[in-house]
């Protein structure tokens, strides 16, 4: 290993003896105080009250210089005692070793350390040269810097946690990124923290989230990416959890400058699938990796253990994979919900897909919801009950149970829930998913009829035609089971449009995904954690289109009914149910002996001979008919 020589620095009286020589002892090196270097002369100079020159202090410098050499060729490292005031100094100090030198400097005010000068005895240095010191101190700009009021062996702390370098660094402690950090932490993972610093609003933010969680205590703050990146071992492994889009791409050219060939740049926010792959071959061409991976589990997920989608170039997941897998959510075999996904962005695509699926899991839940409420008048004690007993079973998932707690809970007198503004938002990932599936050709009708609830909650208010509510009256309820039949059979419509969409993408863009880890990393952690997601692992194995299998197909026949029963009872009672409907509109297209194309493509024949294929015809001729 390559021989350093920490050399602590600062104004007389500073501490830098007893500092340096406990610094010596933890890391078990050669300690030499640089006040036993100085001439004779000039020992005698100081202990008259005559400041010292530059000239006086050169050949001390070089002896110093020499020293810290002459250890180097023992193969020892060394702890100086120095003052190193001037730049100039410093200079004179590191010459032929610039790249084994690390500065810790001491640093205190006048008063401060006057106060300790008066109380020393037996030193030669008089306190009245302690002026002259400042005078002349020219502060380093690359030092690790100690406030010398701490006590010391809080400096001693410090000093050692600066000197070694951190395993992973993580930049942006927002809800997300604060609670990742923590996880890490708690995984014995040695991080450097780093936010970035705007005057009166993001001030120290790394040191006070230090600060505010004990787990923490090993963590270095940054809000400088020089140190930050400085801080970090080699090759370097630096998670952004920041705000996606522009923003990352700006401040992935900010980071670049201070990384070397071989780091690896994970990006954990919801970035667009296209723009990952834009950036791992941008930063492909400075040797620096660049992982995309989709994180799901929200705050809580990012604290006890996320469900995490990574991909870019296998080498460089290598690089980066185990510490993935420490923080991720365990599967119930106690495997880590964290896989190489494949190359390019597929990560961030099969996260965006997950969120769609997720957009849909919640509508549907919604739309029971809206149901049992306003169909079957049920207060929200009761709608807690019957979805916290469908949870017990195999309808359970992660979002049917927080649902069945958030419904009662009380603000006042009042049920919170009907406190909240119908109007619900969203931050773009069903949207992208949308896109997805339109550019690819792909049916997402589940996730798109979700997007589009939200959408419509938002533009509500601007509708102009207010019609009057159908009377409601004798309209017949249908029964629980068959509510519970419907909603089921809708859930796994949404999956098999989700995992179609991943299919399709995985063939257009040649990622060879493996489905069924992908349901199995969906497992636990995520938002769309499932008893259904657990059996699609072992379906996904043996068929791409769940609609395929066995169980699949007796459960649609089987339930249909159910789902229709419940689109017509709702409709009747004028409830929007856009994701319900969606689903038995799936089924009625996909299953139906007839469809509308047939009538689209003599349209589209008759207007613009755009051409037809005729039932039958093996050969796939294309015909036109002058109509
Ligand atoms: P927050 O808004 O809580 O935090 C955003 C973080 O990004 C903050 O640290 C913020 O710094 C930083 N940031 C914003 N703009 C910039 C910039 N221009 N340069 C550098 N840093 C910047 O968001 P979340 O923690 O919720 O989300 C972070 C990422 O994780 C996003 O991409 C999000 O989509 C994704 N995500 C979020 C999930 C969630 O459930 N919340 C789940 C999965 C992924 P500052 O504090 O200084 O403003």
């Amino acid at each position: 290993m390559k021989n350093k020589a920490y050399i602590v620095m600062g104004v007389s009286g500073c501490g830098k003896t007893t500092i340096g020589k406990m610094l010596a002892e933890i890391l078990k090196i050669d300690f030499f105080d640089g006040d036993a270097f100085h001439p004779l002369m000039n020992i005698e100079k100081m202990a008259a009250g005559i400041p010292l020159t530059d000239e006086d202090r050169y050949s001390w410098l070089l002896d110093i210089n020499k020293q810290i050499k002459e250890s180097f060729t023992k193969g020892r490292s060394v702890v100086f005692a120095c003052s190193a005031l001037k730049e100039s100094y410093r200079r004179i100090l590191v010459q032929q070793i610039e790249d084994t030198v690390v500065w810790i400097y001491l640093k205190g005010d006048v008063d401060t350390i006057g106060l300790r000068l008066k109380n020393r005895e037996g030193h030669f240095m008089p306190s009245t040269l302690l002026q002259s010191q400042f005078e002349i101190l020219e502060e380093p700009s690359t030092a690790i810097d100690i406030d010398i009021t701490l006590d010391t062996n809080t400096i001693i702390h410090t000093i050692v946690k600066r000197l070694t370098k951190s395993d992973f660094g993580l930049v942006g402690l927002g809800v997300m990124g604060k609670s990742l950090a923590r996880n890490f932490s708690r995984n014995g993972v040695i991080l450097s923290l780093y936010n970035r610093f705007v005057a009166g609003s993001e001030e120290q933010v790394a040191e006070k989230c230090i600060a505010e969680y004990e787990e923490l205590q090993t963590a270095k703050g940054f809000e400088d990416l020089k140190f930050f990146a400085e801080s970090l071992a080699t090759p370097r492994k630096i998670f952004l959890m920041i705000k996606a889009g522009e923003e990352t791409d700006t401040f992935i050219n900010e980071l670049v400058p201070y990384l070397n060939a071989g780091d690896v740049i994970i990006d954990g926010g919801n970035s667009y699938y296209g723009d990952t792959k834009r950036r791992i071959e941008f930063l492909k061409s400075c040797g620096i990796h660049f992982i995309g991976a989709g994180v799901s589990g929200g705050e809580e997920g990012a604290l006890k253990g996320p469900s995490i989608m990574p991909s870019g170039a296998p080498e460089a997941y290598k690089l980066v994979g185990e510490y993935l897998t420490l923080i991720a959510a365990k599967d119930k075999h106690g495997d880590a919900c964290c896989s190489y996904i494949g190359k390019d962005g597929s990560g961030h695509f099969v996260k965006m897909v997950h969120n769609g699926i997720e957009y849909a899991e919640m509508q549907l839940i919604a739309e029971v919801y809206a149901y049992l409420r306003y169909a079957m008048k049920m207060q929200p004690p009761q709608i807690s009950a019957v979805f916290s007993e469908w949870n017990k079973g195999e309808l359970s998932s992660y979002l049917l149970g927080i649902t069945a707690a958030l419904v009662v809970k009380k603000e006042g007198n009042d049920w919170l829930i009907d406190l909240i503004l119908d109007k619900a938002g969203n931050k773009g990932t069903g949207n992208w998913a949308t896109i997805a599936a339109s550019e690819l050709g792909q049916p997402a009708t589940l996730i798109t009829s979700a997007l589009f609830a939200r959408y419509v909650s938002t533009v509500k208010e601007k509708m102009l035609i207010h019609l009057e509510q159908s009377s409601v009256k004798d309209i017949p309820v249908i029964v629980l089971d068959e509510i519970k039949s419907a909603y089921q059979l809708a859930r796994i419509a949404n999956h098999q449009q989700g995992f179609m969409l991943i299919h399709t993408a995985s063939d257009t863009f040649k990622w060879n995904l493996n489905y069924s880890e992908i349901a199995r990393v969906w497992t636990n952690g995520c938002i769309i954690r499932s008893v259904f997601m657990e059996e699609l692992i072992s379906v996904l194995k043996k068929k791409q289109n769940i609609f395929e299998d066995e169980k699949i197909v007796s459960i649609t026949k089987a339930y249909k009914p159910a789902l229709k029963n419940f689109v017509i009872s709702a409709l009747q009672y004028d409830l929007s149910i856009p994701s319900h409907l969606a689903a038995l509109d799936q089924l009625n297209t996909l299953t139906g002996n007839y469809a509308t194309a047939n009538i689209i493509q003599a349209q589209r024949d008759y207007f613009g001979a755009h051409t037809y294929q005729k039932v039958g015809d093996a050969s796939g001729k294309f015909y036109h008919t002058e109509w």
